[in-house]
Formats: C-alpha cells, sequence, structure tokens
C-alpha cells in the first residue's frame, strides 16, 4: 500500500508534501521520498527507506527547491523491500523530466514487463509502477497527457497515480476507482492526496474526490479535468473503510469514523456476547468499532489494551518469527480492565491469525475469565492483487479453517465474524465495493505473472 500527495503552485511544495507524508504514513512505512521540480523544470530527488521523518530528513528539503513537488510513502505489495523500489520514480526523456508515484497494484505488469526487457528496456526497480514510466516514455504520441493516456489504455488493475511532466503535474484514478484520491487547495495552489487528513495537517481545505477514471492536468496550481479514462464497474476497495484509512479521513464519500461505527454496531447486532462484561478494541484500528459494538449491546466500552505508538503496524518485519516477538512490543493489556472478567475483544479483521493468538494469550495471562474475540469484517479467504498487504493464500488462516478451528487456534471462548451481507449493510452502496478478499469475486483477472511475482520478490526486512 501507499499514500500520494502532489504539490502545485507553492514555493514551499516539497516541505508541503514531506508534512502531508507523514499524515500519509500508515499507508506505507518502508520507505518515502519526493521529488521536487523548480522553477527551470530541474527535477531533485530524495528517496530514503523506513519513515518519513527518517527517510527525508528535514536537512534536505532546502535542496529540494521548486513550486511543484511530489511525495510518496510505501509498503511493498510487489517488489522487494529496498531503496531501487522507493518512490516516486524520476526519469528524464524525450518530454524532460518525468516522475511518478503509485498508489495500488497493477494486475498486467508482469507479462508487459516481459515484453519491454524483450525489447530492451532496463529497469531500475522490481516494482510494478516503473512499467508506466517505461511505456509513457516509449509512446510515440505528441504530448505528456496523449503518452499517458496511451499507456494506461495497456494498464489493468488499481492505480491512483501523481506524475510530473516538466513543471505540469497530472492526477489519474484507474477506471473502476480502487484507491481514493482528493483534490485539494491551499490559497493558490492545488494539493492533491491519497486521504484527506493530509489536507487538515497542511492547512488545505478540500474541493472533491476524485471519480474513477478522472485525469487532471495541474499548471502553477490551476486544474483542468482533462476527458476521463474510459470507466468500468466501479469498484472502490471496501478494506479501505475497514482498516486501511485513517478514520479522521473522509473517503469514497463516507467518513471513515462512521462507517467502522456502523460495522460495530452491526457485529453487536449479529455476534452479540450474552454475558460479556466488558468490551475493548485492539487499538487503533478498531477504536470505532469497539465503540459501535459498545452502543448496540449496552456492554461497557473500557481501554484493555494499551498500544506503544513507538512501533509501526505489525506487518512491517513481513518475517513470522518477527512477528510473533512484535505483538507483545506493541500491546500490552490493562489487568485492572480485564482480571476475572467476561471480555469481548473487538478487532477489524484477521489475516494470518498471529497477532490475535499473541493478544488472546497475553489477555489471558491478565486474568481474563472468558474471552470473545469479534471481528468486524467477515474471514478473509483470498489475497488482495490490488494494492493491499494481504499476504497469499496459503497464509490466510481463513483460507482453509473454518471458524470453530480458527476459534481453537486461537484459544478463545467465541470467536465471531461479521456476514458479508452485514458488511455491506453497514457500508452501504454495495454495488461500487470491491470485496474479493472476503468474497472470492475478483473485479480485475490476475495475471499468473503477478501471482507468480509475488513469491519471486520475497519482501525482506528492511536492513537492506
Ligand atoms: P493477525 O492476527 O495476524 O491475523 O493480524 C490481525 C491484525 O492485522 C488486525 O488487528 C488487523 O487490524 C491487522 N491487519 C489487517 N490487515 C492488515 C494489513 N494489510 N496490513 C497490516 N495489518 C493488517
Amino acid at each position: 500500500m501507499c499514500g500520494i500527495i502532489g504539490v502545485s503552485g507553492h514555493p514551499d511544495a516539497a516541505r508541503l508534501c514531506h508534512m502531508g507524508l507523514y499524515a500519509l504514513q500508515h499507508r506505507g512505512q518502508e520507505s518515502a521520498g519526493i521529488v521536487a521540480i523548480d522553477e527551470d523544470g530541474h527535477p531533485r530527488a530524495h528517496r530514503g527507506m523506513g519513515l518519513v521523518g527518517d527517510a527525508i530528513p528535514e536537512s534536505v528539503l532546502g535542496s529540494l527547491g521548486g513550486n511543484v513537488a511530489i511525495g510518496h510513502t510505501r509498503y511493498s505489495t510487489m517488489g522487494s523491500t529496498v531503496l531501487a523500489n522507493a518512490q516516486p520514480h524520476l526519469v528524464n526523456y524525450h518530454g524532460g523530466a518525468l516522475s511518478l508515484a503509485h498508489n495500488g497494484n497493477l494486475t498486467n505488469a508482469g507479462g508487459i514487463r516481459a515484453e519491454l526487457v524483450n525489447k530492451g528496456s532496463i529497469f531500475n526497480s522490481s516494482s510494478d509502477s516503473e512499467v508506466m514510466v517505461h511505456l509513457i516514455a516509449r509512446s510515440e504520441a505528441p504530448d505528456p497527457e496523449l503518452q499517458i493516456r496511451v499507456a494506461l489504455e495497456r494498464i489493468e488493475g488499481a492505480y491512483s497515480l501523481l506524475l510530473s511532466v516538466g513543471r505540469t503535474l497530472f492526477a489519474v484514478v484507474d477506471a473502476r476507482g480502487f484507491r481514493p484520491l482528493f483534490l485539494g487547495r491551499l490559497g493558490d495552489s492545488a494539493v492533491v492526496a491519497s486521504e484527506t487528513c493530509a489536507f487538515d495537517l497542511i492547512g488545505a481545505t478540500l474541493v472533491r474526490e476524485l471519480q474513477p477514471g478522472e485525469f487532471l492536468r495541474i499548471d502553477d496550481g490551476k486544474v483542468e479535468t482533462l476527458t476521463p479514462l474510459r470507466t468500468k464497474p466501479m469498484s472502490r476497495c471496501v478494506f479501505e473503510l475497514i482498516y486501511f484509512a485513517r478514520p479522521d479521513s473522509t473517503i469514497f464519500g463516507q467518513s471513515v469514523d462512521h462507517v467502522r461505527r456502523a460495522l460495530g454496531r452491526q457485529l453487536a447486532r449479529e455476534q452479540p456476547v450474552h454475558n460479556g462484561e466488558v468490551v475493548f478494541s485492539v487499538p487503533d484500528s478498531a477504536n470505532a468499532m469497539a465503540l459501535g459494538y459498545a452502543e448496540t449491546s449496552g456492554i461497557k466500552l473500557e481501554h484493555g489494551l494499551i498500544r506503544n505508538h513507538y512501533v509501526g503496524r505489525t506487518f512491517i518485519h513481513p518475517s513470522q518469527s518477527l512477528r510473533v516477538a512484535k505483538v507483545r512490543i506493541k500491546f500490552n493489556p490493562v489487568r485492572g480492565v480485564i482480571e476475572n472478567r467476561s471480555v469481548v475483544v473487538v478487532d477489524d479483521s484477521l489475516v494470518r491469525g498471529t497477532t490475535s493468538k499473541g493478544l488472546v494469550q497475553m489477555i489471558r495471562a491478565a486474568g481474563a475469565r472468558e474471552v470473545h474475540l469479534r471481528l468486524g469484517s467477515p474471514p478473509i479467504t483470498g489475497p488482495c492483487h490490488y494494492g493491499i498487504d494481504t499476504p497469499d493464500r496459503h497464509e490466510l488462516i481463513a483460507s482453509d479453517h473454518s471458524t470453530e478451528e480458527i476459534a481453537q487456534f486461537l484459544g478463545v471462548d467465541s470467536l465471531g465474524y461479521l456476514s458479508l451481507d452485514g458488511m455491506h449493510n453497514a457500508v452501504g452502496r454495495r454495488e461500487q465495493h470491491c470485496d474479493a478478499c472476503f468474497s472470492g469475486v475478483y473485479p480485475v483477472p490476475v495475471d499468473e505473472n503477478m501471482v507468480l511475482a509475488r513469491h519471486q520478490h520475497p519482501v525482506s526486512t528492511r536492513q537492506e
């Protein structure tokens, strides 16, 4: 997953991107980067590994001058965790300096990449996004807008994109609108970002959300809406609303906080715990769901788990043994809330089951009499091919285990998932959402090369 932000028409463009990237940090913690373009059209880039503050120290911002900039935070879903894969990509081609920041996953990048390599293209990275750079650079169309258009006609899958060609900024959302992207304004300058919370941080006001297929050209803060890409049935990622986006953002026209509370209320109706004495969340992603659960069930909400905020998301270390150790680093139970009580623990989703198993052990060790786990989404039975970093099918515990088996593995007294219908009822607009990871209905067919690529580029830890 990734977070992207772009600024046009502001003398401190790179600094604004840098600030905005802090608000998008939850969307990717492996690497971050900024490309800034000065008044003469010269681009300068800085990319680094780790969190925004480490990857892009304040001290480098002075050298990223210009009133156009784009920024990116990355969590790899394709390609490994190395600096070469950090974005934005930056190249010089016949049209000048071209930079690109991508959120999403392309489903046919493997085949196109093989074809380009056979024709002599040299790739700098193993990320799927670089394919788009090559397609644009090879296009014989007369201007950047058409070059981008021609390139995107060959591309399938999920992309919310920011590109700069010379001093012009382009923003594009794929035809199905898998990932969010917003246009904002800050005085005379234009800002585009993955989530509205980035606008709050830099003081920009929201203009609107980009619709599927929308294509913008921005010059010196002036926004022009270009002919949209040919749209296809909408596939807004429902998992953005469940887990990924920040609750203080509004995405796909809905407050993330409101959606999560509605999911929690629906969960309480479908999966009650009659002898529950206290309800608490696995912080922070499930906080709003636990609130909704408490509202509807009438069981008192308390803080039963404390999260250490100085470690990233559990999946940041993608090796299994490190992940288990990180559960303890990340959470600690509050004995005074848990001891001798029947507790209802609300989490947003269950992926491998590793984190939850560790948590249940800790909650029992803190004296819980009974542990009832409730999940604000249905069983995840398949990987995401459109940009969420769910693991391969064989690692997803619900892909080949029943709810009873999972409950036994986790060591809980009861386990209750939200139903697929219940999730859609709570979120609303069912026909607009992609729910492939839950339903197995994939709106864009997946290229076998891409499935193989996930195995060939195992995600490694970030010492590299
Ligand atoms: P586990 O018990 O190992 O299945 O982990 C479940 C936890 O992972 C839940 O608390 C979720 O909030 C969190 N989670 C769900 N999806 C993702 C994801 N794509 N990346 C990182 N964490 C996730």
